[in-house]
């Protein structure tokens, strides 16, 4: 099973992901608990070159590009041989985030993004995808609270950060048998709640 956790800034995934993790592991499941970009060395390395230093180092195109070289390489090395040997995969941030960041908010033409996933994700798709909703604001108040966090779009502005959420919004609706919406301006407690009934409910957990 391969599920992953999309959504703007200051949505509390990873702390969410670490709640799931804990409950499937309880569960008896192998769960590999990875993120994007990055999740395998060169990922990670990929990952370095896009998210340090100057926010516009890269274009648009290139960065779906670094993004997608990325992606193939965490989908080979850790999450294909996973599912293929039973494990559950949970992933922060997949395809979705190129989609939304790069496409319908940085401007790449959809149509490459489309043929990107389709010949290097190939069958390797969600089965579930969690899309984490909360007002621009209280995301973007909640990521500057987090100390030493990765905040490349702090100066972008609202309506930036506007776009992000109505793509995310925009795949969850157009995809509703692989997508759900979390309420993510509740409580921890409240959300775990949320992200646990919904992947029981969808996965037969
Ligand atoms: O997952 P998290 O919210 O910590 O993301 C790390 C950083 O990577 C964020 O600043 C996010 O905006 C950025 N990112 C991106 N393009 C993606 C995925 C993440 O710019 N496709």
């Amino acid at each position: 099973r391969f599920i992953t956790f999309e959504g703007g800034e200051g949505a509390g995934k990873s702390t969410q992901l670490q709640r799931l993790v804990a409950r499937l592991e309880a569960q008896g499941h192998e769960v590999v608990a990875t993120r994007e970009p990055g999740g395998s060395p060169g990922a990670e390395s990929i990952r370095d070159l896009v998210l340090r230093g100057d926010a516009d180092r890269w274009s648009p195109v290139t960065e779906t590009l670094l993004m997608y070289a990325s992606r193939r390489d965490h989908i080979e090395r850790v999450i294909r041989p996973a599912l293929a040997r039973g494990a559950w995969v949970v992933c922060d941030r997949f395809a979705d985030s190129t989609r939304a960041y790069q496409g319908a908010a940085g401007g790449t033409d959809p149509e490459l993004i489309k043929a990107l996933e389709v010949h290097i994700l190939e069958d390797t798709r969600p089965d579930l995808t969690l899309v984490f909703d909360l007002p621009t604001d209280v995301g973007l108040a909640r990521a500057h609270a987090r100390a030493g966090a990765e905040m490349r779009f702090e100066s972008k502005g609202m309506a930036f950060h506007e776009r992000l959420r109505a793509s995310f919004l925009a795949i969850a609706r157009a995809e509703p048998e692989r997508c759900a919406v979390i309420d993510a301006a509740g409580s921890l407690d409240a959300v775990e709640t949320q992200v646990w009934e919904t992947v029981a409910e969808r996965l037969a957990v």
